[in-house]
């Protein structure tokens, strides 16, 4: 064995690990959205929730306490969601690793462009 030898194993070595890194990455991103639908469902009294005034169902926001709120202001039309459309329990940018209604709302919403 001479250094030339050491040398090639050393590479070897560096593109096997690498490569398990690259697998590694490409595994977790092509899981990433099965693993968001299975976050927990955001609990409305989680304190970043109150603190927000999220609440699962946008009808049964009180204006009188959230003067931002207007009907028709939802999850599902905030620029904050992320996820598949159409799926009843979303992503949200605001709370990560959880998922939260569609037809839920919290004083953080942001409209969506484009979005009615
Ligand atoms: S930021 Fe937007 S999507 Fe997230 S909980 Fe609030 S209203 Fe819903």
């Amino acid at each position: 064995m001479n250094s030339n030898d050491k040398l090639t194993r050393r590479q070897m070595l560096g593109v096997t690990v690498s490569a398990a890194a690259g697998l590694a990455g490409v595994a977790t991103i092509a899981s990433a959205p099965a693993a968001a639908q299975a976050f927990p469902h955001l609990d409305e009294k989680d304190p970043t929730a109150v603190a927000l005034h999220y609440v699962h169902d946008a009808k049964l926001v009180d204006p009188k306490k959230n003067p931002t709120y207007k009907p028709g202001h939802h999850c599902a039309n905030c620029l904050q969601l992320t996820g598949k459309a159409g799926d009843a329990w979303r992503p949200c940018n605001l709370f990560p690793r959880k998922l939260v209604a569609a037809n839920g709302w919290c004083s953080a919403w942001v409209q969506k462009p484009g979005a009615a």
